[in-house]
């Protein structure tokens, strides 16, 4: 009986202990679900489009270089204050006020490296936004001072900087006359090209220049078309012989008025 009365206790202890157990590794399981749970609970992050103000959850929206979209509409219109928001926006304070009333109507193709002849990396960007570094070539020394910029810059593969609002006037044209009328950044848009008038633009800049020329017609339904050297021919070459004015004209469906100065390469 005695025999009987340990082999029960021998069971009690043993399923009690197998009963802890469980319950430990279950509280054990629960804790690590409750750890490793998303924090969803987190409110959305709201944003705004930079083209209609419209307010919208941030996984929502379209991300462009910083800003927010609504939709791709938004994104690759010109907007209100002029500037497109296909363009990666580093703004330049050198700019003053176009003249009232003044109508928008020539675009000056230009052509820019920096150092000369050398493509790629940032000087350009910090040339026109006053940061360029006049000890990082000895060319830069020369025209570190300066106070230039353009609306537009469209580098070697493509991508494309707007750095002064549409309304605004930029300084790219310098003294300069487009059939009798003088001081063209009055009424013009500059387009920077990365080039060095010698090697030949490249396709991503052609198609770029293309889009970018379809958005601005729409806003600007006026817009002629210049090289520097057309306006400026005693002081400017650029965008010089390797500038293929008859390919824009085609990719960009430019009608012949729209080049006063014609289509052959010059
Ligand atoms: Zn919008
Ligand atoms: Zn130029």
């Amino acid at each position: 009986m005695f025999k009987w009365g340990l082999l029960f206790l021998g069971l009690g202890l043993a399923y009690w202990w197998f009963i802890a157990k469980k319950k430990n590794k279950n509280r054990a399981a629960d804790n690590q679900i409750k750890q490793t749970e998303p924090t969803t609970a987190k409110p959305q992050q709201m944003v705004s489009c930079a083209y209609c103000d419209l307010h919208l959850p941030q996984n929502d929206a379209l991300a462009q270089d910083g800003r927010y979209y609504c939709c791709a509409e938004h994104r690759d219109s010109i907007s209100q204050k002029g500037w497109w928001g296909k363009a990666q926006w580093r703004a330049s304070t050198n700019f003053d006020e176009r003249p009232e009333g003044i109508a928008v109507d020539l675009a000056v193709i230009h052509h820019i490296s920096l150092p000369p002849g050398q493509f790629g990396g940032h000087h350009i960007i910090d040339f026109f936004q006053n940061n360029l570094d006049p000890t990082a070539h000895p060319y830069f020394e020369q025209i570190a001072n300066q106070k230039v910029s353009s609306h537009f810059l469209i580098d070697r593969n493509g991508k494309t900087t707007q750095f002064i609002s549409l309304h605004k006037r930029a300084w790219h044209a310098g003294i300069s006359q487009f059939f009798g009328r003088e001081k063209c950044n009055d009424f013009s848009i500059g387009i920077e090209l990365e080039g060095d008038g010698d090697v030949f633009f490249t396709n991503e800049q052609y198609a770029s220049l293309a889009e970018m020329i379809g958005v601005l017609l729409k806003k600007f339904p006026d817009l002629r078309f210049a090289g520097h050297s057309d306006i400026a021919p005693e002081r400017k070459t650029d965008p010089g012989p390797s500038f293929d004015w008859a390919r824009l004209t085609k990719i960009a469906k430019l009608s012949e008025e729209r080049l006063p100065f014609g289509s052959s390469s010059r």
